[in-house]
């Protein structure tokens, strides 16, 4: 059970309201691709069918789709590629945040899609081991709900960090007096993340330990590995004032909710084929106060195995 009282503000309406928009408008969908075909010229500037203050959350035709890293290293036109993304993310409503920007221009995505994919497309691309990296809206909105709570000096956690994308922004906003913690149950995705971030402006901050990728849900005490999964937290460097989970759980783990800091913020899709963006704010008397930012899909937040098998 969650601990002290939870008030819910839930958003019960848009999946109907998403439908009567027709096909080109869809739930933020995390793991599928699902691109649109409006021009963009004619389609509106933010999200028509969630609350009025909610992000953009259709898919948005992004740059050319032909970027790559090794473009991205001979002339430099990748970063110059990323940052059209970045202001076209801005143009279309998903965010106004001038420190997202900020992040999302510093990090080139490039550095994290498997070489000869799309980098700069709206769409979550896999990476192998039946993940994703989400699509480019979704970081934005997951960053720019945990912006308050991603100030100098403070402390993320990020759940099923996947390539490392958001653990490397996460690591830049809180800064070397900060905290980043990765946490990830497929060994092979936390070594390349960890080389993803080595190439990216985050790489003095892992290098400094300020930002570090845990291998979760190990058991080998041989290997020296943690055996938390990533739904138990990573309780070493808790309380955390941001906590984001990259993968949907069917309900909050309560570990999470006891590892988020009085004053501080989760993010995290929760639900199985229906999926809410839960944004929980614990209050300073340790409250909980939960309320669905938007419809998105998600990959589960599962057991190894169970990934691996095809859940
Ligand atoms: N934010 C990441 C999303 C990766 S997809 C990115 O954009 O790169 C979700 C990730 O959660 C996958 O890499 C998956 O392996 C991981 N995951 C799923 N269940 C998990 C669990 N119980 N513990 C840790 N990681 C988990």
């Amino acid at each position: 059970m969650m601990e002290g009282p939870v008030c819910r503000v839930a958003c019960g309406c848009y999946v109907l309201l998403a439908i009567s928009i027709g096909a080109h408008c869809t739930i933020s969908i995390d793991n599928l691709t699902c691109p649109s075909t409006l021009d963009p010229q004619t389609r509106p500037a933010a999200a028509p069918f969630v609350e009025a203050n909610g992000p953009a959350t259709m898919s948005i035709p992004m740059i050319a789709c032909s970027s790559s890293l090794s473009e991205h290293n001979s002339n430099g036109s990748g970063i110059n590629k990323n940052k059209q993304m970045v202001e076209q993310l801005q143009q279309y409503g998903v965010f106004s945040s001038k420190k997202v920007a900020e992040v999302m221009e510093t990090v080139d995505r490039a550095l994290f899609v498997p070489d000869g994919t799309p980098a700069y497309a709206d769409s979550p691309m896999a990476i192998g081991y039946r993940a994703t990296i989400s699509a480019p809206h979704m970081h934005a909105t997951c960053l720019q709900l945990l912006e308050q709570n991603l100030q100098p000096g403070m402390r993320a956690l990020d759940v099923g960090s996947g390539t490392g994308y958001l653990t490397a922004c996460f690591a830049i906003m809180v800064g070397s007096q900060g905290r980043a913690i990765g946490v990830e149950h497929i060994p092979e995705l936390v070594a390349s993340s960890i080389k993803n971030i080595e190439r990216s402006a985050a790489a003095q901050l892992l290098k400094e330990g300020c930002l570090q990728v845990h291998v979760g849900g190990m058991y080998s005490s041989e290997l020296a590995i943690s055996k938390e999964d990533g739904r138990e937290g990573w309780p070493e460097h808790a309380p955390y004032d941001a906590i984001h989970v990259g993968a949907a759980a069917p309900e909050i783990p309560q570990p999470l909710i006891d590892q988020l800091k009085p004053g501080g913020r989760m993010v995290i899709p929760v639900g199985k084929i229906f999926q809410d963006l839960n944004v929980v704010d614990k209050n300073l008397d340790g409250s909980v106060c939960i309320r669905s930012e938007t419809a998105v899909r998600y990959v589960p937040l599962t057991s190894r195995d169970a990934q691996l098998k095809g859940y």
